[in-house]
């Protein structure tokens, strides 16, 4: 008898073992070694300039395959079809901002001969998850000369780490009774940076000994963190997660997971008929706000530029967005063995079963959702079911539970066709995500046919 039945396959039973463990390899020393948005635009962009990508905003860029960089945190990467820009792109934009500890601007104090440093976190973090664990130090200062320092410490076995303290259980009892989100509270993710006092006169004192340090090591003064970005991240790189080492574990899987397969997608793909662009975003765990953020005009910047330097101009930027595709390349939850009570399992996404497509993000009835239409999910179920890609659709969590969005809204509403796709965590935003080394590898599959796509839309 047939089947009308929707099942679901694990995707370790479609794909071939082998070329998913060499790809976590690559992803592995990529996700270890790049933690913050700055460190992956410039590894992009060295990658990119290696393979022959020309810089957008070169004087005598003449229409090349190119990268854009945007305030050195956001990259754009651009491969030429054989039909041009006028037909509209196929897009594959996700972020490379992830949540952690930001440094503030006026960070250092000394404390019962403990020196600190004040921070104020990044995006959506259980604070809890951060206190006692090796966080290393990453940035750049501007120092008093106007020279730039990119600064990283903690992450080489030799080198130091910084941690946040919390309190022994012994004298824990009140802060254990205590709700979740203030067991510890936002000023209260200082990490010990020092506590060797100099001695100078009758005083002594441990802040001024930091200063010292800094100063000698690095030339860095107090008021040069006024003109700084210091970010605290986990310390050291991914690991292989599980007896069959099927998953990896790592700092900032959210959104880099995406990032990286999109990135390679492109450049691992031939000419294709359509353009293709990916877009690695900034500031999407903090609203996609600011000039590196999805809410950014860059995107018809770079279009409008790529036009001029072509010599099309009877094209608009808003005219090619109108005929574009796009995949917003976001992480989504896994469903939990620990905590199922919160999905509905139904139309959850499962672990190892492929990248999730998801119809609309939001909460609370949809809200703040762009929902693509069922002619778009039509079209993406066909391109990754003919190409035998591992996928599954998948909603977060029960409705009313919570929920969360992507940057899909923010394509869509330039009429650019756009849907949520990519893999599901566990533990997402907690300091070690855990994902699939199979959903890994569905998501550089699924990007790599969406970009070399030329999807239509039955109206
Ligand atoms: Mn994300
Ligand atoms: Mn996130």
């Amino acid at each position: 008898m047939e089947n009308f039945e929707y099942k679901n396959k694990n995707a370790w039973s479609k794909l071939d073992r082998r070329e998913v463990m060499d790809f976590a390899e690559s992803y592995k020393q990529f996700i270890g070694a790049y933690k913050t948005e700055r460190e992956v635009v410039s590894f992009i962009r060295n990658e990119s300039e290696k393979m022959g990508y020309k810089n957008l905003f070169d004087e005598g860029y003449d229409g090349k395959d190119f990268f854009a960089v945007n305030d050195g945190k956001s990259i754009f990467i651009f491969k030429n079809g054989t039909e041009g820009i006028e037909k509209g792109i196929n897009i594959v934009v996700a972020h490379i901002d992830s949540p952690r500890i930001d440094i503030k601007q006026n960070p250092l104090y000394e404390k019962f001969d403990i020196a600190l440093l004040r921070t104020h976190y990044y995006g959506g973090i259980k604070k809890y998850q951060w206190a006692t664990l090796p966080l290393a130090l990453h940035g750049v200062l501007i120092l008093k000369n106007g020279e730039k320092l990119e600064f990283s410490m903690g992450e080489a076995p030799d080198e130091p780490v910084f941690v946040i303290s919390d309190l022994l259980p012994h004298l824990g009892r009140k802060q254990m009774a205590k709700p979740a989100k203030e067991v510890i509270e936002g000023e209260a993710l200082d990490p010990v940076v020092g506590s060797i006092p100099l001695k100078e006169k009758d005083k002594s004192s441990v802040k001024k000994a930091i200063l010292k340090v800094l100063y000698d090591q690095f030339g860095i003064t107090e008021e040069d963190f006024i003109s700084s970005e210091l970010t605290l991240v986990p310390a050291g790189g991914a690991r292989d997660v599980g007896f069959d080492r099927a998953a990896l574990t790592a700092y900032g899987h959210d959104d880099k997971i995406c990032a990286y397969t999109a990135f390679r997608a492109l450049i691992d793909s031939d000419v294709s008929e359509k353009p293709m662009l990916v877009m690695l975003m900034d500031k999407e765990e903090i609203g996609s706000d600011g000039i590196s953020g999805s809410q950014s005009d860059f995107l018809e910047y770079v279009i409008e530029s790529y036009l001029k330097a072509k010599g099309i101009n009877n094209v608009s930027a808003r005219e090619v967005l109108h005929k574009s595709f796009a995949l917003s390349a976001d992480v989504n939850a896994a469903i939990d063995p620990l905590y199922p009570d919160v999905f509905e399992e139904q139309n959850a996404a499962k672990f190892g079963h492929g990248i999730v497509v998801t119809k609309f993000t939001g909460s609370g009835g949809k809200y703040s959702s762009s929902d693509a239409s069922a002619e778009l999910v039509f079209a993406v179920r066909s391109l990754f079911n003919e190409k035998d890609v591992p996928w599954q659709i998948g909603e977060l969590g029960k409705v009313d539970v919570g929920g969360g969005g992507t940057i899909a809204k923010f394509l869509a509403k330039r009429g650019v066709e756009t849907i949520d796709a990519g893999p599901a965590l566990l533990s997402m935003h907690a300091p070690h995500e855990i994902a699939s080394k199979a959903d890994l590898y569905s998501s550089y599959l699924a990007y790599k046919v969406f970009l070399n796509s030329a999807l239509k839309l039955k109206r």
